[in-house]
């Protein structure tokens, strides 16, 4: 059950957005001994951070644009992640293979040399050359592959898990809740809000405000009267999700004659995600999708590296996602600068506003840590920076999680296990617990999704609608049928209802 017993109107640091960015500076902020209150106006992780490639990265081609304070942050962040959320991070070799008409071999090999040398590994393995064999699922023309690794994570979920970490510290997080307005007086901001789901207003008090609405940045300033001195390039990036195209656990990196890179990624066991482009980008961020050229484009790159072909009809899923990048007026989408940027304004020394451009999802911890620096001498009672060795909720390795399960549970199937292994970690105890076999889990709605953890989802989870459940608390969207969504929708719905009607969702009012 959600906490409902007392909410605070009064806070000291109010977070508008739940991306990554936003959930990452609120549990920071939490941590360090704030009142917190995070509100996002649609579901968590319901814009760019659930659309993004799901890589914990350095960005071997930022190397290129010499952006070395970046790479060095985002290769320390691998190990990091993979320490906080070993159950829904892991590592990833990467192979690219050698295209001579594109970048020389000597440049590959500094740029790995590099990517190497910039990070401190304890985890990941070295880079090095393969010479490939007639197995190999590449075209006979290539040749050879450089190899080296990166981190795979579930984006919508390290969302979460640090909204349940921002909980577990007394933070509020109000979902389908959009900040409406906010103005200063006496030392404080009075932020108004409404409730998307009930259409119920409140206005709640905090003393400093933090902006981190993604692609709406501009938007949030715009509707509290400041003007921003940084702007937004909205960079549209889209993937295709098709069935595997090659067996094998590693990822491929395809050099592109336009001289991006797609990236052609293990997905889920059954499939390989493909992206991703990069199109610049002027409508509403909500309205974002893949276009047919786009599709046909991610098609042709694979199809000119890989024996198996596909096509547009291949494809199960797609997704699109904006990059809110911080402008620094590049001629080209591509080489816009990924690292992110902050604007910090206050009024006489009180009542501050931090807004954030830019950033990746590889640095959002980072990024929280920073805003929390930037902002501490308003709180001056404040703890430091803590979230570099604290486990996210449900931390266990997958082995471990694997094994507990087969213990204690073994009458569950194997492949709901793995799931619940790489989605939850620990967390699934939570309903799993008390549970002796599959009938006790309840009513079946398909593709090893019971009632308990659809349950369990609505009260600790903040899965309000379908499509919560089936795209970014899971990705079972890919394998329940029409029909089974249906009877899904109808379950969340009335028990979204009952728990609103009964007050034991926590909403704003
Ligand atoms: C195609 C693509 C691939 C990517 N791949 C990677 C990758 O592999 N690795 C990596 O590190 N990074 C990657 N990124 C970058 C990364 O995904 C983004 O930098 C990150 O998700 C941005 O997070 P955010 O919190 O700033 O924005 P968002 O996730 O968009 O969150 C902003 C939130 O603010 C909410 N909001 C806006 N206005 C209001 C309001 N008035 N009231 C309440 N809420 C409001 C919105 O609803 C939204 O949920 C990728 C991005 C894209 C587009």
């Amino acid at each position: 059950m959600l906490d409902v017993a007392e909410q605070a109107t009064d806070y000291d640091l109010l977070v508008i957005g739940g991306g990554i960015n936003g959930v990452g500076v609120a549990y920071d902020a939490a941590g360090r001994g704030l009142r917190v209150c995070l509100c996002e106006m649609g579901d968590l992780a319901g814009a760019t951070s659930s659309s993004s490639s799901k890589l914990i990265h350095g960005g071997l081609r930022y190397l290129e644009q010499y952006e070395f304070r970046l790479v060095t942050e985002a290769l320390a962040e691998r190990e990091v992640l993979l320490k906080i959320a070993p159950h829904i991070s892991w590592p990833l070799r990467f192979y690219l293979p050698h295209q001579p008409g594109l970048r020389p071999a000597w440049m590959v090999r500094l740029g790995l040399f590099l990517y190497d040398h910039l990070s401190n590994r304890n985890t990941l393995a070295d880079s090095r050359c393969l010479k490939l064999d007639a197995d190999s699922p590449l075209k006979s023309s290539f040749k050879t592959v450089f190899e080296y690794s990166d981190v795979w994570v579930d984006d919508a979920r390290l969302v979460l898990l640090n909204a349940l970490g921002l909980r577990e510290r007394g933070g509020s997080v109000f979902t389908r809740t959009k900040v409406v307005s906010g103005s200063r007086k006496n030392g404080h901001w009075h932020i108004g809000l409404k409730d998307r789901l009930t259409g119920r207003t409140e206005e709640v008090t905090s003393r400093a405000l933090v902006n981190a609405a993604g692609p709406w940045v501009t938007d949030v300033l715009d509707g509290l009267s400041r003007a921003a001195g940084k702007t937004v390039r909205l960079i549209k990036g889209s993937h295709i999700v098709v069935p595997k195209v090659y067996q094998g656990d590693q990822a491929y990196i395809l050099q592109n004659y336009d001289k991006r890179v797609v990236f052609v990624i293990p997905f889920l066991g059954d499939y390989s995600l493909i992206g991703t482009t990069e199109v610049e980008y002027k409508d509403d961020p909500k309205a974002v999708h893949c276009s047919a050229q786009e599709r046909e484009y991610l098609c042709q790159v694979v199809n000119d590296y890989f024996k198996n072909s596909i096509s547009i009809d291949d494809i199960l899923w797609d997704y699109s996602g904006v990059r809110p990048l911080c402008e620094d007026k590049s001629s080209n989408a591509r080489t816009v600068s990924r690292d992110y940027a902050f604007e910090l304004e206050d009024e006489n020394g009180r009542a501050p506003l931090l807004s954030i451009f830019g950033g990746k999802l590889t640095t959002y911890r980072k990024l929280g840590e920073h805003a929390m620096d930037s902002l501490a001498r308003y709180f001056p009672m404040a703890a430091t920076a803590w979230t570099q060795s604290c486990l996210l909720p449900g931390a266990l390795t997958i082995d471990e999680c694997l094994q507990e399960l087969g213990q204690r549970f073994s009458w569950l199937p194997e492949s709901m296990a793995i799931r619940y292994a790489q989605s939850y970690g620990s967390l699934a105890y939570q309903f799993l617990d008390g549970v002796s076999s599959i009938s006790d889990l309840g009513m079946d709605f398909g593709s090893g999704l019971y009632q308990r953890e659809v349950d369990y989802l609505i009260h600790n989870e903040w899965v309000l609608k379908v499509d919560d459940l089936l795209w970014r608390r899971s990705k079972l969207g890919l394998s329940l049928c029409t029909e089974e969504t249906c009877v899904l929708a109808d379950y969340i719905e009335s028990h979204v209802q009952m728990g609103l009607a009964q007050g034991t969702l926590n909403r704003i009012g």
